[in-house]
């Protein structure tokens, strides 16, 4: 089967993309939305009702759209599985963990990505230790994942990409986009990784953490 583990998987998720992200019209929508107000095609069960004809009615942007598996880390992890639209109250606290689990899922999928360049015991024992902050072992839980300092995890892990940048521009030229710079509005967000960053192969980086002994108990 292939791995979800970088990429949406809608039926283990509750549409947060079509709650969470605005629209512009344009190219990519065929209308507005503002990010907070569900897409009016959607209907019960998180159901697109225009689905199978997004591309020609002018919703390229939502088949484009990926949210790198952040959507199922959400509704699972945090959520335990409930909707905002069976529970209208999770609504806004579903769409702010979507937010910050977007982010959070694109700084692993860049420390993912150097684990092919053969790092040196340091550079590996510093990359580990980003990756247990963002990746504990057993999960996050909303209160840990509310706790989680994304910001300055986000520092460290650009800081550290940054000072990997010409390797990995070597070994994967104009491949891959890496969050090295500020990212633009995740709430309208319409890229995507590209198909074979998707795609990449994963390793357990969870049971990694575990056998370095769990993550550091402070950043630092
Ligand atoms: S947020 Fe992700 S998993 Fe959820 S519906 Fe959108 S693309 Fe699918």
């Amino acid at each position: 089967m292939p791995s979800t583990r970088w990429r949406g998987d809608c039926p283990r998720c509750a549409a947060l993309c079509c709650l969470s992200l605005a629209f512009d019209r344009g190219e990519h929508f065929a209308f507005d939305k503002p990010a907070g107000e569900p897409c009016p095609l959607l209907g019960p069960h998180h159901a697109c009702s225009l689905h199978a004809l997004r591309d020609e009615r002018g919703l390229g942007g939502c088949v484009a759209y990926d949210c790198l598996g952040a959507g199922q880390r959400v509704v699972e992890e945090l959520f335990g599985g409930r909707s905002w639209q069976t529970d209208p109250a999770l609504s806004r606290p579903m769409q702010e963990a979507f937010w910050r689990m977007r982010e959070l899922q694109q700084l692993l999928l860049g420390l993912e990505l150097t684990e092919r360049l053969g790092l040196d015991p340091e550079l590996t024992r510093r990359r580990q230790e980003l990756v247990c902050r963002l990746d504990p072992p057993g999960g996050f839980d909303r209160a840990t994942f509310d706790a989680l300092a994304l910001e300055a995890a986000k520092h460290d892990v650009r800081e550290f990409l940054a000072g990997l940048r010409e390797r990995l521009r070597r070994a994967e030229p104009a491949r891959y986009r890496l969050p090295l710079a500020e990212p633009t509005s995740s709430a309208r967000e319409t890229d995507q990784p590209t198909r074979s960053a998707s795609q990449t192969t994963t390793s357990s980086l969870r049971a990694k953490c575990a056998s370095a002994g769990g993550p550091p108990t402070s950043s630092p």
